[in-house]
């Protein structure tokens, strides 16, 4: 499934994005060769495919000339688009950048504000209004951070110049004209990051006309104008993948000496009697809480930083957006405005790790025979498995992590 929003899901392919500035999903930047041939590169020729596409998929051909006429480009989003960043962060530089203590506490103020409204809001989705106060403020700084690009020029731009990947935002251009039509928001007043992404909870636009929900009653959902509408759209999001009511979304753990990080493998989520006969325990020294849910072990930072049993509702929010310090982020969020402490053990003082120092990782896995699926510098499930096969070959602990003493020890193997 495509990320529902557009912050921060460079996180997966550049190991960090810029907190004020909207990343594209991680398709983005993987994009399918064959579209260069056939992208339209003129404003007619886009207007006539789109025209097609308009019709097929249910919309009214007349709204596409009527809103692209006049287009302007807007050159600044094709560099945002196109650039790898260089702005690498570790897990816990941008855990500690989203939450920090101004974030914590106008959290907590903008919760008593909208006390009324957000606990509407879990009543009807069953997200607890902590997460979606986080989730909001992770976002858009509880809506004071929007966006200041006019949507349709951003993604008619996109459409146009960014070869790599010019259907993804055609489709998403077409779904803005599908809000505009059914009024929902107008094309003049829809702002938004650069990427497309709409309004307090930053939906890109397919995301939107899925799950968008009009909760005032006003008639229209207005993610941009209407906290309520934002704010329900996302916890209508957080449902729709599977958010369980009255559960959180798991909890930092201390994981026993002698342990296999073996389990720490992303797959299959484990009961939580599985995890406490091999003796973990709540950070703090508590034993394990009873849960139906199943969870896994996430070691973000691998064997040496803080542990953490996550379950499903931790994976709704990865579905919100693929990046494990995303979804952390906001998950912490969430238990800082309700009250509770920091991370009990310290992350590892360990520099993040430059692609380049990614990509060689993989090389030099790969030149073990080991599957890295491709050396692309993206650190997914499968670099994460050569890494724990190798890990093991060393008596490491398998705990999946890239680190820049894993890729000295590569390097000195030669
Ligand atoms: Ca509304």
């Amino acid at each position: 499934m495509k990320p529902a929003v557009g912050f921060l899901s460079l996180l997966l392919v550049c190991g960090g994005a810029q907190a004020t500035e909207k990343a594209a999903p991680k398709s983005v930047a993987t994009p399918p060769p064959q579209a260069v041939v056939t992208a339209p590169r003129t404003l007619d020729e886009l207007i006539a495919v789109m025209e097609r596409e308009a019709r097929k998929a249910g919309v009214d051909p007349a709204t596409v000339r009527r809103v692209l006429a006049g287009f302007e480009r807007l050159p600044e989003v094709v560099e945002l688009a196109t650039s790898q960043t260089e702005h690498e962060r570790t897990v816990a530089q941008y855990v500690s950048l989203l939450v920090s203590a101004e974030r914590i506490e106008l959290g907590r103020s903008r919760l008593g504000e909208h006390q009324r409204l957000i606990t509407e809001i879990e009543t009807r989705y069953g997200v607890d209004r902590h997460t979606l106060t986080a989730l909001w403020g992770v976002e858009t700084r509880y809506g004071a951070a929007l966006g200041t690009r006019p949507v349709v020029r951003a993604l008619t731009t996109l459409a146009l110049e960014d070869l790599r990947r010019p259907e993804f935002w055609r489709g998403e251009l077409l779904q803005a004209l599908r809000i505009v039509e059914r009024g929902d928001i107008a094309a003049v007043g829809m702002i938004g990051s650069w990427a497309g992404a709409i309004g307090h909870t930053q939906f890109m636009p397919s995301t939107f006309n899925r799950f968008a929900v009009d909760f005032d009653g006003d008639g229209r959902r207005d993610l941009m104008g209407s906290v309520a509408d934002g704010l329900a759209s996302a916890a209508n999001y957080l449902a729709h993948s599977g958010w369980q009511r009255g559960e959180p979304w798991g909890f930092e753990v201390t994981v026993p000496d002698g342990f296999d990080y073996a389990l720490s493998a992303p797959t299959p989520l484990r009961s939580l009697v599985f995890w406490k006969e091999r003796g973990l325990k709540r950070a703090g020294g508590d034993a394990l809480p009873a849960s139906a849910l199943e969870h896994r072990l996430l070691l973000p930072a691998g064997a040496n930083g803080p542990a953490f049993l996550v379950n499903r509702n931790f994976g709704a929010l990865l579905r919100y957006n693929p990046a494990v310090p995303y979804a952390l982020a906001v998950a912490h969020l969430g238990d800082r405005i309700a009250g509770g402490g920091g991370f009990v053990k310290a992350w590892p003082d360990e520099p993040a790790m430059p692609r380049a120092d990614r990509q060689e990782l993989q090389e030099r896995l790969a030149a073990l025979g080991l599957d890295t699926g491709g050396v692309d510098g993206i650190i997914g499930s499968l670099t994460r498995n050569a890494i724990r096969s190798y890990q093991k070959t060393q008596g490491l602990p398998e705990d999946g992590h890239p680190s820049p003493g894993l890729l000295e020890r590569l390097r000195a193997q030669r």
